[in-house]
């Protein structure tokens, strides 16, 4: 098939003609699919299971340090649950606060004690006329919520193959000393997957912020999520990187388990300089005396070590591949060649990012949405869901069976196609 563009009118209209045919067909279907979040699997969760047998009413909860983990107390997390999710972080047990069970709640945290409290003695950010935040897009919405609600205002920058654009992040961070942060999921990034390169990192840890009390928000929620064995993304350790260019307490690195075990009951950490874990820990003590320390325990004596996280992401790659390759091959079978939508393959994470052609995003969702399957709000992926060019869609795989998603994607590339074929008639 050749570029729909370079259809005729009379082309178009015939084809036109056919597509809705086959969308009435779908219709009909009553479909009831849901690829808007990015859940687990019943199955996925079934993998961990054995995290409710490992503790029992005869389990010693006593840490490896002799601490009675049923009582109150250990602000930072136990040690053993120090080393697993450093491990995971690629940092040193005593650069890691261990928190609660959302790593989402552990940024809101770090904006809102940045607000009322300020940075490492810095003017707390609800008393400058003006709090700014850089924003990679496309992103997470979660994230641009947070930011959002807080009235600090968003800067989109746009993301490339090998990360956000660094020359305008440089820029803007150098100029104005009201940009106090930015977003970043720096591997298999939501939505896209990406993974950000060597040559970005460095150019993170480099950064010569206007601010002092600037930070990067590195949300490495996807660090061990790889779909394949054989073909993996790297991404280099942004603390050590930041040590080594002078910058050491630029970055707070956030990271949890709740795509590993089970969302919501996981554990969660922050990894950053002992300057500020110091800054955090003087707030985190007025808050609590302490997380939920069973649950830590629970997790390390479920993996007991990295190696166990590593094996036990390789069987949720198991279920994830075909489920990303079913909607990848679809996209590929459907619509390659015909120029009408652009998309990542991606090697891990949980989502494949769209680009539909400009002004098609919101009637693709809503096209779908009609005939049974609901996606991720479109503009969901940007700052004040505004996609400037309503293009990007998410894609969640994860959660349907590998034959609903076969069914949604089947749908989605049709409602692309009706979509985009109306949207080239508009021009003819
Ligand atoms: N960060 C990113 C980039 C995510 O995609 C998600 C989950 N969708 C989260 C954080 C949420 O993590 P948690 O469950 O630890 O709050």
């Amino acid at each position: 098939m050749k570029p729909y563009r370079e259809l005729s009118k009379e082309e178009l209209l015939q084809l036109k003609t056919e597509l809705e045919a086959r969308y009435r067909e779908a219709q009909a279907k009553n479909l009831h699919l849901d690829m808007s979040r990015g859940k687990p699997s019943a199955d996925q969760l079934d993998l961990s299971m054995g995290m409710m047998d490992v503790l029992n009413s005869e389990a010693n909860l006593k840490d490896s340090e002799g601490v009675d983990c049923r009582n109150y107390g250990v602000l930072d997390g136990v040690r053993e649950a120090k080393e697993l999710l450093g491990e995971m972080s690629e940092v040193s047990p005593d650069k890691i606060i261990i928190y609660g069970n959302s790593s989402l709640n552990v940024m809101y945290d770090t904006v809102a004690r940045a607000m009322l409290h300020g940075v490492m003695g810095h003017t707390p950010w609800c008393k400058l006329d003006k709090v700014k935040f850089l924003c990679p897009v496309p992103g997470y919405d979660r994230h641009f919520a947070i930011t959002e609600s807080f009235g600090i205002e968003m800067i989109n920058v746009p993301m490339t193959p090998t990360g956000p654009d660094m020359d305008m992040v440089e820029e803007l961070v150098s100029k104005d000393p009201a940009i106090k942060g930015i977003w970043c999921v720096p591997k298999y990034s939501n939505p896209q997957g990406i993974t950000y390169s060597d040559e970005t990192v460095r150019r993170f840890a480099r950064l010569k912020p206007a601010a002092e009390d600037f930070r990067i928000f590195w949300d490495n929620a996807y660090c061990v999520h790889h779909l394949y064995d054989d073909d993996q993304d790297f991404l280099i350790e942004i603390l050590g990187e930041c040590e080594k260019a002078g910058n050491p307490d630029l970055v707070y690195k956030f990271c949890s388990t709740s795509k590993i075990t089970f969302p919501g009951s996981g554990v969660a950490c922050i990894a950053t300089s002992p300057n500020n874990l110091q800054d955090i820990k003087k707030q985190l003590t007025i808050q609590t005396i302490g997380h939920d320390k069973v649950n830590q325990l629970r997790h390390v004596r479920f993996f007991k070590d990295i190696n166990g996280i590593h094996e036990h992401m390789r069987k949720h790659a198991e279920i994830l591949r075909p489920k990303f390759e079913a909607v990848l091959d679809t996209l590929d079978r459907e619509l390659g060649g015909l120029e009408i939508g652009s998309w990542i393959r991606p090697k891990g994470g949980y989502f494949i990012s769209f680009d539909a052609m400009e002004g098609c995003a919101k009637a693709i969702v809503a096209k779908c949405k009609e005939a049974g399957v609901v996606m991720t709000g479109a503009g969901a992926t940007y700052p004040y869901h505004r996609d400037p060019k309503d293009s990007n869609i998410r894609i969640a795989p994860s959660f349907p069976t590998k034959d609903e998603l076969a069914a949604a994607a089947d749908l989605f590339v049709l409602c692309v196609k009706l979509v985009s074929v109306d949207k080239l008639l508009e021009s003819k």
